[in-house]
């Protein structure tokens, strides 16, 4: 198990336009004036939070800026926020894993070397298509070309640790579309790929067209067809698959989203971002204007808040922890909750084993092969 701690995200809500797919709390026809008012807002934001218990005693092991597209925010904000997090708050030093999401064609090589000299080392690339047409379709503002050559420069700029997000079960696509995209991507030699299905997510322009039948998505079969390409095609690479949807080199795993997976603690900072903290979750409100109002009053930012008595909190981290396909170490869960998970699973825990949903290796519990395809059904059972 790769070693994991506590991860500080930074929500950067702006977007060059909204993808017809996309729920993500993000604002688009942005200016330098609102841009600024929210570095600001993070700054003084930063400066209340490296006060307060538990961030002040905690140390950090990763960095993640994500959105939204990062990479809108003009490189110096990008380092100076970055720097700003290392003072605010205990870091590993020398070690950390500091990531930033970036959208095709809003950075160019210039300003990759600055965040490698800024101090990110991993880079996570939103590709989701190597195909036009459908980039077109789901209201992405790239062509392939620019997913190419943003990854090229990023190499050429020194990154050595590079992600890309690829999506399947796009409108209308086929599986020999979708495998065509994998040996495209595959050919790039990426350090670590998350492949999505798209879900279709309740008031976005992409649901509402599916209701109304002017888009359809591939069906079930299609779908499973998509994931058995996958398969097969990774098998060819030095990929390993660690998590549902995720996979990597060796040493190359995301360390801040293992850390979610885990379900340890995590500072979310900017709107929409949420923070957790032993069995406690609580979200900033999604609303910017709102957000840069409270920074800069030093007010609390709390929006919703969930407290789990401790058995649900238990329960969550099982079913977390079973997404990542080495599952989960059934004796470290009975230390860190002092609950015996055979026990109190009891009868649930027999069935989904006897139907080779689960299995269970020494004190490793784990979805087979059948189960990570059903994952949802093997969740809905240990809820
Ligand atoms: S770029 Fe990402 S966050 Fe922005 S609208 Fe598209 S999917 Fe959503």
């Amino acid at each position: 198990m790769d070693k994991t701690g506590p991860g500080i995200y930074l929500h950067v809500p702006f977007c060059l336009s909204k993808c017809s797919y996309c729920s993500f709390y993000s604002c688009t026809g942005t200016d330098d004036t609102l841009i600024r008012q929210y570095h600001a807002a993070v700054t003084r934001r930063l400066t209340t939070l490296q006060q307060l218990v538990p961030w002040k005693d905690l140390t950090f092991t990763t960095i993640f800026f994500g959105g939204g597209t990062p990479s809108i925010l003009p490189v110096p904000l990008l380092a100076d926020l970055v720097t700003h997090i290392q003072k605010s708050f205990s870091v590993t030093s020398g070690q950390a894993e500091i990531s930033i999401e970036v959208n095709p064609a809003t950075i160019n090589q210039e300003g990759l070397v600055k965040l490698r000299q800024a101090g990110f080392n991993r880079l996570s690339i939103g590709f989701q298509s190597l195909d036009d047409q459908q980039l077109k379709r789901i209201g992405r503002p790239h062509s392939a070309n620019d997913a190419l050559e943003t990854y090229a420069v990023a190499r050429k700029a020194g990154f050595t640790n590079i992600s890309i997000d690829l999506m399947y079960g796009l409108p209308d696509q086929a599986p020999q579309q979708w495998s065509k995209i994998l040996d495209q991507a595959m050919e790039l030699e990426p350090d670590h790929i998350s492949m999505y299905e798209l879900t279709l997510e309740a008031g976005t322009p992409l649901a509402t067209a599916v209701d109304k039948g002017a888009v359809s998505l591939p069906d079930e079969d299609t779908v499973m067809e998509m994931m058995a390409t996958t398969r097969e095609t990774i098998s060819h690479t030095p990929l390993e698959r660690y998590e549902i949807s995720n996979y990597a080199r060796p040493g190359y795993r995301c360390l801040h989203n293992l850390n979610y997976w885990n379900n340890g603690s995590y500072l979310g900072i900017g709107p929409g971002a949420v923070s957790a903290f032993e069995g406690k979750r609580w979200s900033t409100r999604e609303d910017l204007a709102q957000f840069t109002n409270a920074a800069n009053s030093h007010e609390s930012q709390e929006g919703e808040v969930e407290v789990l008595d401790h058995e649900a909190y238990f329960r969550e981290t099982v079913m977390i922890g079973l997404r990542l396909t080495e599952g989960i170490d059934l004796k470290k869960l009975h230390d860190r909750f002092s609950i015996d998970p055979v026990i109190y699973y009891g009868k649930t825990l027999t069935h989904l084993l006897d139907r080779k949903l689960l299995k269970l290796d020494g004190q490793k519990l784990s979805l087979t092969h059948h189960g990570l395809a059903l994952a949802n059904t093997v969740m809905a059972e240990l809820v």
